[in-house]
């Protein structure tokens, strides 16, 4: 069975309360062995940290940009003690979300820019969301030389190649199993370069429409990475198990090649 490895995945959900321990078996018996655990805020930033070293995984310390309006004054402090944690890979999840506007978007824009700050004097990489504010982030990135993953891509042409040219991973989920929004998505695949794809659940959201049979709940979960593989190595004309290996070997060069403890 190929080693797939998960580069996003909220196993700090509620949704996963009842049965965390039994999400981490499930995905390793689907041969989901590796996983990064997004932190959204200081509180699940750190929950991750904790669950990544309990079932020896990785994760990242950041805020989203929902979350942006919520932060206390010394968020970045804080943040800078938690990224400096053992099996804490990348500063994010942190970024632009026009779409949703759940935060002001002066405020998204501060709180994003004092991350990419944080992620370039510490050397670490970034793990960024981007909902329909290309134009903002990318003239915000230019201001920097990161290293990172555009995580959940759902923009257009322009967009990945942008974030190519400027280095950074494409991270695809279950948004390309869906058959209305994900058309967009499955015709760009071909132009994104194998070694610069990561492929992750975003569990337990984006559960992938094709799955057969159709679980009972909603929810996603990491086990259902291959699902995501299949489409992703159809659409590059590739083998599911090529894919598993070029995409955990894309993960360990950008995430691990600096080393972690722990
Ligand atoms: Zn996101």
């Amino acid at each position: 069975m190929p080693h797939f490895t998960d580069a996003g995945v909220n196993l700090t959900s509620t949704q996963f309360d009842a049965d965390r321990d039994a999400i981490v078996t499930r995905a390793a018996s689907q041969g989901v062995e590796s996983m990064l655990l997004i932190g959204c805020d200081l509180q699940s930033s750190e929950y991750s940290q904790v669950l990544a070293k309990q079932y020896r995984q990785y994760a990242t310390a950041g805020v989203h940009p929902h979350d942006a309006k919520d932060v206390p004054d010394d968020f970045i402090a804080q943040l800078r003690t938690l990224a400096t944690q053992d099996r804490v890979v990348a500063i994010g999840e942190c970024g632009l979300d026009f779409n949703r506007d759940y935060s002001p978007r002066p405020v998204q824009q501060l709180i994003c820019g004092v991350q990419l700050e944080l992620a370039q004097a510490l050397n670490m990489p970034v793990y960024l969301h981007e909902r329909d504010a290309f134009d903002t982030l990318s003239s915000m990135l230019d201001d920097f030389s990161l290293r990172g993953v555009l995580h959940c891509f759902t923009g257009d042409k322009r967009a990945l190649r942008h974030y190519l040219d400027y280095g950074l991973m494409i991270g695809l989920t279950g948004w390309l199993c869906d058959e209305r929004r994900g058309e967009t998505l499955r015709e760009l695949v071909r132009y994104i370069p194998e070694d610069r794809i990561l492929l992750e659940t975003d569990a337990p959201f984006l559960l992938p429409r094709t799955l057969k049979p159709k679980p009972k709940s909603r929810r996603n979960e990491p086990a259902y990475l291959p699902e995501i593989a299949h489409h992703v190595a159809t659409l590059k004309n590739t083998s599911v198990s090529q894919l598993a290996q070029q995409t955990t070997e894309n993960f360990k060069s950008l995430f691990l090649a600096h080393g972690v403890a722990g």
